[in-house]
């Protein structure tokens, strides 16, 4: 990573490093990264370090009269920050909710470990990605799961509370419950409020089928802050016929509906394939008329099971449409719009999109905060946890295992990730990826780079900016063919042996 020293010339380096907030200046100056440790240190007694307590007290009539005066100081550089943030919901949330005080902490925290580094080098996970069970009654292509059922070492709750209570100490500020089927858990509803008990947004990722109203109340009552119900189209016969049960595209619509009537912040998602391209359009128009918050559009990207598919992916050209196509319904501002595929932000310069939400920020803001969190997620900013305590950088990535949390602590994995560097460099990526001027927004799925050239610091096949690489996988006339597993493994040996610097489990 490079480190940001003071009066380092990173600020000039590159156009896309070129925007600078004031505020950068401070936290690369050593005096500053020293206070900030001393601020963000836990305090013995449970009674929170003092920028929690300063953070708590922002703006809060009844906080203690002796924390208004201590932390003054520090109020008046948030009331600064605020000024700077040109998005009245965001400015709230930094002082209104728990989990944007705790991103604060964590950046602290990391400055002081690491210094200030593009991207950030982060000492915790912000976000924890948790296939919560295996189980699942569909039966989707691009599914990265083979096995669908029960596996016999899944974490059992206790496990599961450590599990949560071990990302909530480390400042983590986003739980996301996908799966398998995540509703099939009855132990869903204690984890989503044991997490909120911790101060931790949830996010659940569902087909939606077992949706009622009743589920939807208890998931309401747990304290479920987001729910984003998958969807392979909008039309009806294609969707039931993909997922391999008559009726499933019905539920997942009562699904949706239940959930808006039931006060629920409701999300539609799609995973866009060649194979539901067309629909996209109507797909976005029925996420309007049924009243979702919020589209997201699911990045395609073989693994697993589904990495025999890749003939189902889109083209560099078609994704680049496709990117297109969502921020021109992004700037109609009926709904947001999210998409998982890590260039999605150079179209929507003035979006900070994550983990299946974005924001809109003043665009030369969005440029600033968006290169320290560095697009592509995986193992730096969030982390994913399989049903039996597998971790892995991405889910996508399920062999790249770094440990499992029945044998160690989740921070004690995250921080001797084998990868952490490999994830987090930029400019040593082969390809496009290392040289092009978004990689610090960007950074190129790190997945699709692992599962189509078996190397995780490759340049991401699907980026319009690397067409030629696309051409040599998928055939030259830049459409995906239906090319046969054993043409694509030739085609491979062509590339360089992995870069393994760590354990790789399974055949990759
Ligand atoms: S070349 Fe890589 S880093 Fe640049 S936009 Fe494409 S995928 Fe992103
Ligand atoms: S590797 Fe990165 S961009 Fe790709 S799916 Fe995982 S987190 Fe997202």
């Amino acid at each position: 990573m490079k480190k940001v020293e003071q009066n380092d010339s990173i600020f000039s380096q590159t156009e896309a490093l070129a925007d600078e907030h004031w505020l950068e200046r401070w936290l690369s100056k050593g005096w500053v990264r020293k206070i900030l440790g001393t601020l963000s240190k836990d305090r013995p007694g449970g009674i929170g370090s003092h920028l929690e307590r300063a953070l708590q007290s922002y703006g809060n009539k009844n906080a203690p009269q002796r924390d208004k005066f201590l932390y003054w100081p520090i109020h008046k550089i948030m009331e600064r920050i605020k000024t700077d943030v040109n998005n009245p919901e965001i400015a709230s949330q930094i002082s209104e909710h728990q989990w944007a005080s705790r991103s604060i902490i964590a950046f602290a925290r990391s400055i002081n470990r690491y210094g200030l580094t593009v991207p950030q080098s982060w000492s915790g996970p912000l976000f924890l990605y948790w296939d919560f069970t295996t189980k699942c009654n569909l039966k989707c292509g691009h599914c990265y799961r083979k096995d669908r059922q029960d596996i016999e070492d899944e974490l059992d709750l206790k496990q599961k509370f450590q599990l949560i209570d071990q990302f909530a100490a480390n400042y983590g500020i986003m739980v996301i419950f996908g799966g398998g089927e995540p509703t099939l858990s009855n132990e869903l509803e204690s984890c989503i409020q044991h997490c909120k008990e911790k101060g931790l947004y949830t996010s659940l990722h569902s087909h939606g089928g077992f949706l009622s109203t009743e589920r939807c109340e208890k998931l309401k009552q747990s304290g479920l802050d987001y729910i984003e119900v998958s969807i392979e189209s909008a039309n009806e016969e294609y969707t039931d016929k993909y997922r391999g049960v008559s009726g499933s595209w019905g539920k997942s619509i009562d699904g949706i509906r239940n959930g808006i009537a039931s006060g629920l912040n409701v999300g539609m998602s799609m995973c866009v394939r060649q194979d539901n391209l067309a629909e996209v359009k109507a797909t976005l128009q029925l996420a309007q008329q049924e009243g979702v918050c919020q589209f997201t559009h699911i990045n395609f990207v073989p693994a697993g099971q589904s990495k025999e598919q890749m003939q189902i992916d889109l083209s560099p050209i078609q994704r680049k449409e496709l990117m297109e196509l969502l921020a021109e319904y992004r700037n109609k501002g009926n709904m947001g719009i999210a998409s998982t595929a890590p260039q999605y932000g150079i179209h929507c310069a003035d979006s900070l999109s994550f983990c299946g939400h974005s924001f809109r920020l003043e665009e030369k803001l969005s440029r600033v905060i968006g290169k320290y969190l560095g697009g592509c997620t995986a193992g730096r900013t969030s982390i994913c946890v399989g049903p039996g305590g597998d971790v892995t950088p991405c889910v996508f990535m399920p062999e790249r295992i770094m440990g499992n949390i029945k044998e160690s602590k989740l921070i004690e994995i995250f921080q001797t990730n084998p990868w952490r560097d490999l994830l987090s460099e930029r400019s040593e990526r082969q390809g496009n990826c290392g040289s092009c001027k978004d990689r610090y927004y960007c950074g190129g799925c790190r997945a699709r780079a692992q599962n189509y050239l078996n190397r995780m610091d490759h340049s991401d096949p699907g980026c319009i900016l690397n067409q030629k690489l696309w051409s040599q996988l998928h055939g030259s006339n830049g459409q995906a063919t239906t090319m046969q597993v054993d043409q694509q493994k030739e085609l491979l040996s062509n590339f360089d042996t992995p870069s393994v610097r760590g354990r790789n489990i399974g055949k990759s």
